[in-house]
């Protein structure tokens, strides 16, 4: 029970495939107590047909992070529910479908600010009000992509806005680190879930991870999940401001 008394908020569900749903699960599994926020009344009907998998029921609150009020109403319900917060799980990206295929160099300054704004400003959104909830410290881990550092075709703008997280991460890792708060980011191979479908020829990037992975196999999500478990917990507590790639040795591979 590596979360027993610990209260958790994982943002991101949309359903059954979502990364977040699956972390939601561990953290459920490890015996955190759960918030766990969605975008939409869609999402919400999706969370509700598997809410009951998990063990007791989560807080359920709307949160669209394009909007402050909207965050900041997120977090006080979880203030009021439970007081405090251990561990903060952001699984949040978008941009539209156009930006993601052809030409990085096309996208337009709308398409730029919306991706930035969804995948990486939320972070210190969700991480300015999570702070003083935070008391006792804890782990927030924020999901990214290889995108972010090397140019993966198709996935153009969100690269850019994954470079902006990770970056943050390191900021926010240094600014908290005194109170106790870590904040890291989670680099994960290819998943197929609903905003894996956005992107142009997903399925290309699947068979390319399994040929060239050192584990010569995709990874599955609990896999993932079972990192980001680690990152919350306090099993990690001496690890901040890090990229930990779950990518199933992708990255280091050579020629
Ligand atoms: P998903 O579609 O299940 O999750 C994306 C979530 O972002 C959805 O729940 C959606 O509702 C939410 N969202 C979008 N706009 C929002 C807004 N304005 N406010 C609040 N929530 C909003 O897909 P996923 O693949 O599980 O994505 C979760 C995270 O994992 C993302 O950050 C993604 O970039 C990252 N990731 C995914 C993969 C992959 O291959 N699937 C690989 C590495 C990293």
């Amino acid at each position: 029970m590596l979360m027993q008394d610990k209260v958790s908020l994982v943002t991101g569900v949309a359903n059954h495939r979502s990364i977040a749903w699956s972390i939601a699960r561990a953290l459920d599994r490890e015996g955190s107590r759960l918030a766990i926020s969605y975008l939409g009344e869609r999402e919400r009907e999706g969370i509700d047909r598997i809410v009951g998998e998990l063990s007791r029921p989560p807080l359920l609150v709307p949160c669209d992070v394009t909007r402050s009020e909207s965050v900041d109403e997120t977090l006080a319900a979880v203030g009021n529910e439970f007081g405090r917060l251990d561990s903060l799980v952001h699984a949040i990206a978008f941009a539209r479908r156009e930006d993601l295929e052809g030409r990085y160099t096309d996208t337009s300054r709308d398409g730029y600010h919306l991706a930035l704004d969804v995948s990486a400003y939320s972070l210190n959104a969700l991480v300015r009000a999570a702070e003083p909830l935070m008391i006792d410290g804890g782990g927030i881990v924020a999901l990214t992509f290889l995108g972010s550092e090397r140019a993966c075709r198709n996935y153009n703008v969100m690269g850019v806005a994954k470079a902006a997280l990770e970056s943050g991460i390191r900021y926010l890792a240094s600014e908290l680190g005194a109170k106790g708060i870590r904040v890291n980011g989670l680099s994960a191979g290819p998943v197929r879930t609903l905003a894996a479908r956005g992107i142009k020829d997903f399925p290309a990037m699947l068979r390319a991870h399994e040929e060239r992975a050192a584990l010569r196999r995709n990874l599955t999500v609990e896999e993932v999940a079972n990192a980001a478990l680690f990152l919350c917990s306090p099993w990690s507590s001496g690890i901040t401001g890090e990229i930990i790639y779950v990518d199933g040795g992708y990255r280091m591979m050579g020629g």
